[in-house]
């Protein structure tokens, strides 16, 4: 089965083993994220291990997103594991008293946030759930207003949408994490709650200054400012992340689609592989077969020519990781193949010249009946100019480095292949061959060089 759109796959307790990953990479999972949320980065390194070994074994390019926790904040604990009742209207407050909470108050850990908080701001907790608005700020305290919500219980997610917060997108936790991933080479680092070019300019500094791999930075979009900073953000980050868990806490929920299709817009606009996340096949968790409301969100990923879908909870904690993987690639298999004009197809948004080099592949391929397009990828950056215009056929990106192999998986069409031979002999006809691809024409990109070339 062969996807245009690609699949990363999030691996938890349900899937971190050798088998399971295995599994996943056969049903067409093309990356994996590592979600550092959860323990500490050390705990999480033999996992990028594990998928190494599968990937070698497969002879296949596999790509590892290690992902940051990030700024996400949490309240302290109550006295008790009870829930606590809230009365609507009535006051509740945050402070930087590390002892147990109660009916009237609890500990707020980052203080950053109590510092941020002005009057009016809105604050969401346990997923939305609760909201509260801001009433009265002091030096160690604020005092909010209830306005939905019926109970409180003890670390419950604290969502702050309108606040701009004045802290670092590394937190001491993510730096540590960030310290020791980097010694495992990952592919990509994803960074949650970016609300800046600068936090990616930071992100980007530290990875820097203690390695020379090219790793990845994807931008974790799941705040307003970060909705509103699209370009900034896309213009420092490497790739993008709906992440709409988060997102559809802090934006109203009907606003997601809509700013998803912005957001595949401006990337497509600016080169930048997408990703979309979050609950895309979630009912899958316990069950065997998606909802038919689940089926239409992950072809529309297709629809859209997003570059990949991701999965979270049906693939770390669900019964059968591997049946939703299978899952997500048949639905974009067949998706992918739907001959009917792509109703979402932006044809002018990327109309740039920056972009007449990729656009001129594209159409040459599309005007000569192409069957693919092969890539001798001295980087990554030409292959993903290329597949950001979305041609409807097959790019073959032949590697000298598996790191740059690794990230191609990435991208929308793109079948990377670490080959040095193929690439050493700039053997367009074999890499096609090595495909599965036997007849028809090819366009083949060699640095500035294209070329037309039928094979038979
Ligand atoms: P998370 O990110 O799973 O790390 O929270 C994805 C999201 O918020 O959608
Ligand atoms: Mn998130």
């Amino acid at each position: 089965m062969y996807n245009f759109t690609k699949i990363v796959a999030s691996v938890g307790p349900k899937s971190e083993n050798r088998d399971t990953i295995r599994d996943m990479v056969v049903a067409g999972a093309d990356l994996f994220r590592i979600n550092f949320s959860h323990d500490t980065g050390r705990v999480q390194g033999h996992k990028i291990d594990l998928i190494r070994d599968v990937a070698a074994e497969l002879g296949k390019p596999v790509g590892v997103i290690v992902d940051l926790q990030g700024p996400k904040h949490r309240i302290g604990d109550f006295k008790t594991d009870k829930h606590y009742p809230l009365k609507v209207g009535g006051h509740f407050i945050f402070d930087d008293d590390p002892t147990p909470g109660d009916s009237t108050r609890v500990y707020l850990p980052d203080g950053d946030v109590l510092k941020s908080l002005k009057p009016g701001n809105r604050i969401l907790l346990n997923d939305g759930k609760i909201e509260m608005r801001v009433e009265r700020v002091t030096k160690h305290r604020i005092t909010a207003t209830v306005v939905r919500g019926t109970e409180i219980w003890s670390r419950r997610g604290f969502n702050i949408p309108d606040t701009d917060v004045a802290t670092s997108v590394l937190t001491a936790k993510d730096r540590e994490d960030l310290e020791y991933a980097i010694t495992k080479r990952p592919d990509f680092v994803a960074v949650s709650f970016v609300q800046s070019g600068a936090d990616i300019a930071a992100v980007r500094d530290f990875i820097t200054a203690r390695t020379s791999y090219p790793i990845k930075i994807i931008a974790k979009i799941e705040r307003p400012n970060a909705v509103a900073r699209i370009e900034e953000i896309a213009t420092a980050a490497d790739g993008i992340m709906i992440a709409r868990g988060d997102l559809a806490v802090e934006v109203p929920y009907e606003s997601v689609p809509a700013i998803t299709r912005q957001i595949i817009r401006t990337c497509r606009m600016m080169n930048r592989p997408v990703i979309i996340a979050t609950q895309m096949l979630a009912s899958m968790v316990e069950n065997e077969f998606p909802t038919r409301a689940e089926i239409s969100d992950v072809a529309n990923t297709a629809y859209l020519r997003a570059d990949s879908a991701m999965t979270s909870d049906e693939t770390t904690i669900g019964a059968n990781p591997v049946n939703a993987i299978e899952t997500m690639a048949r639905i974009l298999s067949f998706s992918d193949a739907d001959t009917i004009a792509n109703p979402y197809d932006w044809s002018r948004v990327d109309n740039t010249p920056q972009n007449d080099w990729s656009r001129s592949v594209s159409s040459m391929a599309y005007l000569n009946h192409a069957t693919a397009i092969v890539v001798f990828a001295h980087d990554a950056g030409a292959v993903e100019m290329i597949s950001a215009r979305k041609p409807d056929i097959p790019i073959i990106a032949v590697c000298n480095d598996k790191m740059i192999a690794n990230q191609l998986c990435l991208l929308r069409g793109v079948s990377p292949m670490f080959n040095e031979q193929l690439f050493g002999m700039r053997d367009g006809f074999n890499a096609a061959r090595a495909f599965g691809i036997h007849t028809g024409k090819l366009v083949i990109v060699d640095d500035e060089k294209i070329s037309l070339r039928t094979l038979s």
